[in-house]
């Protein structure tokens, strides 16, 4: 079991910390509002009401040996900044903030945020690819040209194995895993033969990715 402390309990945090906590780890919320730590107090491990920016309330928490802290502050630039900061001041091994713009990002990053998500942007990012591509049912771009995507098998691809398929020589496309109703097959092998209804994971190039989405039959 994991320790983890959610810092800011808005829409964001709330969603991170409800999710670790359902998922059987320990949770601690901080929050300056009464009223988050009100709705939250039944659904966390622990809740602690505090401005986090106060640095002796901060360091009263014993966060340095948590797992993770995450830093969920989008609105209050000054408040998120100085609390990475003041974490990784304190020690703690991983603090991940979340930046409102690429700009506050960027100052996350320079202070030692030791990653930095972008919640609004990245789903931004995923809507579009999934309503340009219906049938894209995720999407993880691992840098401006390559991507991993979760795809619905169908059209050409129905019926065949990845061997007759044989994706990697025709687009330069790995096929990394296959789920099938509930059972996900994590090294497919030449022989497996794709299904309607199979989900597929694939990693390869925008371009390729796109291709395949042809093939498939896709808008
Ligand atoms: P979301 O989009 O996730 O709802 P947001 O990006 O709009 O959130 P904010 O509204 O700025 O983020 O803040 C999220 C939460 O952080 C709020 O519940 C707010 O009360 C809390 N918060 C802001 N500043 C502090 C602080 N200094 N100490 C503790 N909690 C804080």
């Amino acid at each position: 079991m994991k320790q983890f402390a959610v810092i800011g309990l808005g829409r964001f945090g709330a969603s991170v910390a409800t999710t670790l906590c359902g998922l059987g780890h320990q949770v601690l919320g901080i929050d300056e509002s009464e009223a988050r730590i009100q709705a939250m107090v039944d659904r966390l491990t622990h809740v602690v009401q505090a401005d986090a920016t106060d640095e002796d309330a901060l360091r009263s928490l014993g966060l340095r040996n948590f797992d993770a802290v995450i830093v969920a502050i989008g609105h209050d630039l000054e408040a998120s900044t100085l609390i990475t900061l003041m974490l990784k001041d304190m020690g703690v091994r991983e603090v991940v903030a979340k930046a409102s713009s690429d700009l506050h990002g960027k100052v996350l990053e320079k202070i030692g945020a030791d990653r930095v998500v972008y919640p609004e942007r990245d789903m931004g990012v995923k809507l579009a690819h999934s309503l340009l591509s219906p049938r894209i049912l995720d999407y993880i771009e691992l840098d401006p040209n390559y991507s991993i995507v979760e795809m619905a098998a169908s059209g050409e691809l129905v019926g065949k194995s990845l061997r007759e398929l044989n994706l990697r020589a025709r687009l330069g496309i790995n096929v990394l895993a296959f789920r099938r109703g509930e059972a996900v097959n994590v090294s497919p092998g030449g022989d497996d033969v794709v299904q309607e209804g199979d989900v597929l994971v694939v990693l390869g190039s925008n371009d390729a990715i796109g291709r395949l989405e042809r093939l498939r039959g896709g808008e």
